[in-house]
């Protein structure tokens, strides 16, 4: 199959031109639809199977502009592990999102940089942002931030969270985000810690295996 099967909108497909970005990989073969059709999803997958694609295009796809908004809100929330893949996530949606009529605004929130330039992408609002827990915990205690809205909810790298003692931090996140949202998970391995914390965060997830 090829991504033009999954009948996404067309500034997506020129973005997955663009990259050079052709056959989907198995784990976007079966990630894909599944977000798209409202589904929770548990994923056990590696880095390099293409997983960061396989939750962001259905994602992108999925968001509904808000042209009568001047304040873009939150609406999608992930969180991983490392600064380095935060960054990462963050790029694949500003990549895949290049061709969208209204730029979307992302912004991570990662420690070891200056909060206040974070601050204030926040304060002029934005649609999408991927986190380490530490860091945004730390604006979240500030009263900075706004996470009523979000929809989507993606956890990843679940099991390295769990193994850098993430886990009350997520505790804190979770108990402020909506409970009403689409929820995303992935994990390179699967433990009981892992199924608990899926079974905390997602409702009727399907897991999805390669
Ligand atoms: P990830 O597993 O998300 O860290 O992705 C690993 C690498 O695979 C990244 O450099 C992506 O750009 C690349 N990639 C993602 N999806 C595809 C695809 N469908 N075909 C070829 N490469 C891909």
């Amino acid at each position: 199959m090829t991504f033009n099967d999954f009948g996404l909108k067309e500034p997506i497909n020129k973005a997955l031109e663009k990259i050079g970005l052709e056959k989907p990989t198995q784990i976007q073969e079966k990630v894909i639809p599944l977000v798209l059709e409202k589904q929770d999803v548990m994923a056990q997958a590696k880095t390099g199977s293409g997983k960061t694609a396989s939750f962001v295009i259905p994602i992108l796809e999925s968001l509904k502009a808000n042209k009568t908004q001047k304040k873009a809100k939150i609406k999608v929330l992930v969180l991983a592990p490392t600064r380095e893949l935060t960054l990462q996530i963050a790029q694949t949606f500003s990549n895949l999102s290049q061709y969208f009529p209204k730029a979307l605004s992302i912004v991570s929130i990662i420690g070891g940089e200056k909060i206040g330039e974070q601050l204030l992408k926040i304060q002029k609002g934005c649609d999408v942002v991927v986190a380490t827990s530490g860091r945004l915990l730390d604006i979240i205690g500030k009263k900075q931030i706004d996470l009523s809205t979000i929809e989507y909810f993606v956890l990843d790298e679940a099991d390295k969270m769990l193994d850098l003692g993430f886990v009350q931090e997520l505790d804190e996140i979770l108990k402020i985000i909506p409970k009403n949202r689409q929820n995303l998970l992935f994990s390179a391995t699967y433990s009981q810690k892992v199924i608990d914390i899926a079974s905390k965060i997602t409702t009727n997830a399907v897991r999805v295996e390669i």
